[in-house]
């Protein structure tokens, strides 16, 4: 991110300002691969490469909680940490699950934990597996191909919508008492690939056993079977309980994280790939292609934790408690006569990115 004299002067610019402001905090450091993530997007010349580089500078977000770490906390995982952030009292038990799709029948199935692993008291986990597809066809990779899109429906959105119909099913059928559920995507490049899931954090009257947790899967499975592109992978869920409030924390700030591209990326540098063609290949993939995959509406919520469904559990809708901050931080500014901040428009970008570009002119 350093080399970057072949970029235009303003992603220069804001590049400059994310790497001034990531030396001096330690939440930016702290989040995994946050400068490659920005140099990946500015390098891949993607539209909001520019906006993600930028976001937070004067509380301004990018807006793009996919990919953008700060958004992704801000607009995601904080809001809904907070709405449960005293649900576990409410519910009698509750589960951290991933609903994923798995290319090698060998390796899909269910993975149910038995036993958390506890590395301070140095307890190992424990799980139980059932692989039902061993001995059958490989799948087919998904790609995030413009041929495979017609209209609405294509095989990634398929899985997507699998992962939700999932949720309410389970909500419907009174095995969960609420569901909150949002999808997620990993991508490879050379040759590129990607994987959908999903994750879910659920609530529930009756513990799950073994059984119960193949009776999921195998609901899961006919979910995903019925949709019309839903055959091209195998069906693969992740089950384990969570023991208190701080997991449930801890779970929805995993669950609601950016997805994760930098890892693959990486990788591929690695086995030395053209980087030319790498960057080619992941503005058409996730900046281009991504868009249309991620129109799929996330997160989602399900019975006892919709703020609108009888028995919530939650502390409020999440609009409601936006609002009541933008009041809050409205007074704030009218009781110290400060000016009100403008709504974020590309205009603003373009300000942020001359003031940006003035202050650091001054100091060179
Ligand atoms: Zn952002």
């Amino acid at each position: 991110m350093q080399n970057n004299a072949h970029l235009p002067y303003a992603l220069q610019c804001s590049i400059i300002s994310f790497l001034k402001r990531y030396k001096h905090s330690r939440w930016m450091q702290w989040q995994p691969n946050y400068p490659a993530r920005i140099g990946i997007t500015v390098g891949a010349e993607c539209d909001f490469g520019k906006a993600m580089a930028l976001c937070g500078v004067n509380n301004w977000l990018c807006q793009h909680a996919d990919y953008c770490p700060r958004c992704s906390v801000r607009l995601r995982a904080k809001s809904a940490a907070r709405e449960y952030r005293t649900s576990f009292e409410l519910a009698p038990y509750w589960y951290a699950i991933s609903p994923s799709f798995e290319l090698n029948p060998k390796r899909a199935g269910l993975r149910f934990v038995t036993q958390k692993p506890d590395r301070r008291k140095g307890i190992p986990g424990k799980h139980r597996r059932l692989n039902p597809y061993k001995g059958c066809e490989a799948g087919v990779p998904l790609t995030s191909d413009a041929h495979l899109v017609d209209g609405e429906e294509n095989p990634v959105i398929a899985c997507f919508e699998t992962v939700f119909k999932f949720a309410s099913a389970l909500v419907q059928c009174g095995m969960a008492g609420g569901v909150l559920a949002h999808r997620e995507i990993a991508w490879h490049f050379r040759p590129h690939r990607l994987t959908p899931n999903g994750h879910l954090l659920l609530n529930t009257r009756v513990p799950f056993d073994f059984d119960l947790a193949v009776e999921m899967l195998f609901l899961f499975e006919r979910l995903y079977l019925r949709q019309r592109h839903g055959r091209c992978l195998y069906p693969d869920l992740h089950l384990e309980q969570i023991v208190n409030q701080k997991e449930i924390t801890r779970w929805i700030f995993y669950m609601l994280k950016p997805m994760d591209y930098v890892t693959g990326y990486l990788q591929s540098v690695q086995a030395g790939v053209d980087l030319a063609a790498l960057n080619l290949e992941v503005d058409d993939r996730i900046f281009q292609g991504g868009s249309k995959i991620l129109s799929v509406r996330s997160p989602r919520r399900f019975g006892n934790l919709r703020c609108n469904a009888a028995g919530y559990i939650g502390s409020g809708s999440i609009t409601a408690w936006r609002n009541e901050q933008a009041a809050r931080r409205k007074a704030e500014r009218e009781r110290l006569g400060l000016p009100m901040p403008k709504p974020p428009t590309t205009s603003r970008l373009g300000r942020i990115i001359d003031r940006e570009a003035d202050r650091i002119e001054a100091e060179v």
